[in-house]
């Protein structure tokens, strides 16, 4: 049932007494970095000590701008030769940011990563394919170690496998290939279980994941400046996201008051390494929104649950006076038998009125149909979009395969207005 039955299964208030211990280890670890060694707040929490873990609240949060403006060796706590690994941010908003691991971060995560897969109910009989990029991405490497530990078979690519790694929008391109190649993944693969990740998707999308490769899929969570995947992950329940909090201490916060949400409410994911040498990092704010998840999982596992991500508060635009989220789009899309892979929100000025224009793909059969069937079809997403994002939308149809693909993790707002 469990990787490490005893650690997942802690008590709370055992979970949070170790809490405390390895914040004041990462605290004294963390104060020989350049950057936490000015912060004041920390060398007197170093004196004074940290009882409950609401203290944590006393520290300063840290930044992605943090992180970049002390680059490179900033935030670096432990001697340059023990730093054995250098990952860094994909680059989901501007500059990249590095992360240094020595030995022990490395096998740490490994372990969190063996941890999250064996919870998703991956065994050391499944043989694994990761399609996920190995570079400064930490979705190659991560996944590799940890399915290692695990001790599945890992395989760059082949027949036979039984549990992939995607980014969600690259499985419905991959789906694509596959019905051009007259196969079906129902049938014609073993894959019975898939863990995407990396991306934010929605709940429909995973659904639509399920039905097309007839398999479990698992949602994943990482960030770069927490190791990578293996921070939150989705046990066999599906009902969300356990986040090991014996690695991490897991705030949500208010974005605009910087105070901690009521229990359930949506905020700022805010994180704490407790188990990092190289480079630990304190309360960084990762723009992630997201709430806990009430009441007890099934599977016996202590550590809170998360739900899946709506969105980074960066990806929120505003258009019309109205705030929208491009995954409540992707909600409306994604349950429509008729809608393809793939979409984008295309943000312009025309004739000096600012317009919401979303590109959606429309499924090979169906796109064939008469123009009558696409007017019709047009309407309707147009009607069942305005309704959830209160914008009126102009809705673009256009054939499977059309909208350029990103490299990675897609991108699916442009936003081309006069500013
Ligand atoms: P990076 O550090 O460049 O790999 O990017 C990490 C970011 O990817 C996170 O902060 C999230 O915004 C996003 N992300 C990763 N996993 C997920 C997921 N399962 N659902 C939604 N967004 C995700
Ligand atoms: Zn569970």
């Amino acid at each position: 049932m469990y990787w490490e039955k005893e650690i997942e299964t802690l008590e709370r208030k055992d979970l949070e007494k170790l809490q405390v211990e390895r914040l004041m280890k990462t605290l004294n670890q963390a104060v020989h970095s350049p950057y936490y060694g000015r912060v004041p707040e920390i060398r007197k929490a170093i004196k004074t000590g940290i009882n409950l873990i609401e203290q944590i609240r006393e520290l300063p949060f840290t930044t992605k701008d943090d992180l970049r403006n002390d680059f490179p060796w900033g935030f670096l706590a432990s001697d340059k030769r023990d730093v054995v690994r250098l990952h860094s941010s994909s680059g989901t908003t501007g500059n990249p940011t590095a992360v240094y691991h020595n030995k022990h971060d490395l096998n740490s995560w490994a372990n969190l990563m063996a941890r999250s897969l064996f919870a998703a109910g991956v065994r050391d009989t499944d043989v694994f394919q990761n399609m996920a990029g190995y570079g400064l991405f930490t979705g190659g490497l991560g996944f590799q170690y940890g399915v290692e530990m695990l001790g599945c078979l890992s395989i760059p690519a082949g027949a036979g496998t039984t549990v992939a790694h995607a980014i969600p929008s690259y499985l419905g391109r991959l789906y694509d290939v596959f019905k051009e190649e007259g196969l079906d993944p129902r049938k014609d693969t073993k894959l019975h279980t898939l863990v995407i990740g990396a991306e934010p998707h929605t709940e429909e999308h995973r659904l639509r994941i399920q039905e097309m490769f007839g398999v479990k899929a698992y949602n994943s969570f990482g960030l770069s400046e927490m190791n990578g995947p293996g921070v939150a992950f989705e046990c066999t329940e599906q009902n969300g996201l356990h986040i090991w909090e014996d690695a991490f201490i897991v705030e949500i916060i208010d974005p605009i008051t910087l105070k901690p949400v009521a229990d359930g409410e949506i905020g700022e994911l805010v994180m704490t390494t407790l188990d990092r040498q190289a480079m630990p990092v304190i309360r960084y704010r990762t723009r992630d929104l997201t709430r806990f998840l009430p009441g007890e999982c099934k599977c016996g596992r202590t550590h809170r649950r998360l739900d899946r991500i709506a969105g980074r508060s960066d990806d929120m635009f505003i258009i019309k006076g109205c705030n929208v989220f491009p995954m409540q789009i992707e909600g409306v899309l994604m349950k429509l038998p008729e809608v393809g892979e793939d979409y984008r929100i295309l943000l312009e000025t025309i004739d000096d009125q600012d317009e919401m224009i979303v590109e959606v793909e429309v499924k090979k059969d169906w796109f064939k149909g008469d123009l009558s069937f696409l007017d019709k079809l047009q309407k309707h997403i147009t009607h069942l979009v305005r309704d959830e994002v209160l914008v009126r939308p102009l809705i673009k149809l256009v054939e499977p395969g059309s909208i350029p693909k990103n490299e990675g993790k897609a991108v699916r707002v442009f936003d081309h207005r006069k500013k």
